[in-house]
């Protein structure tokens, strides 16, 4: 999985400390440093850290002042903390976990066991993240799947806006794609499909794979006709997209659009999902590779 070199934060005062862990790390790792906790601060806001080692006795603010933000900010919240510490009383131990730290190491350490409790940490953190994504992103597309397009979905429902749409977009005759070029090609399909709704996506919006060859967006939009013309312009640029088949044959295809807007009568996300289809069965039956609004 791992493929990259891990970038490991230094937050210490004394410059020997720093030194001592430069030369022990500094081969292995991307070593960022930062002699107070206000730069750590800094530091973390501007880079990719995956792992912080802590002092606790700074001036101004401490280790565990400086872990206790770290664990309150969304984005630095998930940065496994090891206190590296002179103290080693049972007090500041139990403390050092209460704010938050993963692992405590007494100073001086040894070289070998700070190592291995390093890369013990950096293991567990990769898998979580590689847990985190495969629990709500889609692999074949890279977009989110359907756990957590609903669950990013029932949040924005929840806000009531009233200029909430959804669009349900369907592979028009995918199977036959399949049952022609083979799997593998239709695959190809779905990815380059995918790529380009993606692309044509406001920033905002969320779009999903519920399964198969077959997409949602939640999206706000200020009036009927922008979300519509938006929409259309989705299914144009699809049309115009092509592969080509193992055998070196032109393959075109084509998605058909159904889309709904949430009003003081749609009760649940479930049910604007179900008007969208309504409309997209609508668009299959009317020949596909179309737009209809419901
Ligand atoms: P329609 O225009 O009415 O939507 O017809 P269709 O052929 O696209 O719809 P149908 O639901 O009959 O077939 C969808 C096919 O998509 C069936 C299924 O085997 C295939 N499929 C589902 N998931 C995948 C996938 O991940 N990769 C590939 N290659 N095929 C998939
Ligand atoms: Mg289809
Ligand atoms: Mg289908």
């Amino acid at each position: 999985m791992k493929n990259f070199t891990e970038t490991i934060l230094i937050v210490d005062d004394t410059e020997t400390n720093i030194d001592i862990l430069l030369e022990l790390l500094g081969d292995k790792y991307d070593v960022v440093v930062a002699l107070n906790a206000q730069s750590a601060l800094e530091i973390v806001q501007e880079n990719d850290i995956d792992l912080i080692l802590l002092d606790i006795m700074m001036p101004n603010m401490d280790g565990y002042e400086l872990c206790l933000i770290l664990k309150e900010q969304e984005f630095t919240k998930d940065i496994p903390v090891i206190f590296l510490t002179a103290k080693d009383d049972e007090e500041s131990i139990e403390k050092a976990y209460k704010v938050g730290g993963i692992d405590y190491i007494t100073k001086p350490f040894k070289p070998v066991e700070l190592l291995a409790r390093i890369n013990t940490q950096l293991k567990v953190k990769e898998l979580i993240d590689h847990l985190n994504f495969i629990s709500s992103y889609d692999e074949m597309t890279g977009i989110y799947n359907r756990r957590k397009f609903f669950e990013l979905g029932e949040a924005k429902f929840s806000q009531g806006l009233d200029d909430l749409y959804c669009v349900m977009i369907d592979i028009d005759k995918f199977k036959h794609i399949n049952d022609t070029y083979g799997h593998p090609t239709g695959d190809k399909v779905i990815k380059l499909v995918t790529k380009s709704i993606a692309e044509h996506i406001d920033s905002k919006a969320i779009f999903g794979r519920l399964g198969g060859e077959e997409f949602t967006i939640l999206c706000t939009h200020s009036s009927k006709k922008e979300v519509v013309s938006h929409i259309e312009k989705i299914r144009e640029n699809i049309e115009k997209l092509e592969i080509l088949s193992d055998s070196g044959e032109v393959i075109k295809f084509t998605i058909s659009e159904g889309v709904a807007c949430a009003d003081k009568d749609t009760k649940s996300l479930d049910e604007l999902l179900k008007k969208a289809d309504v409309a997209l069965y609508e668009a299959k039956g009317l020949g596909r590779n179309r737009v209809i609004f419901r």
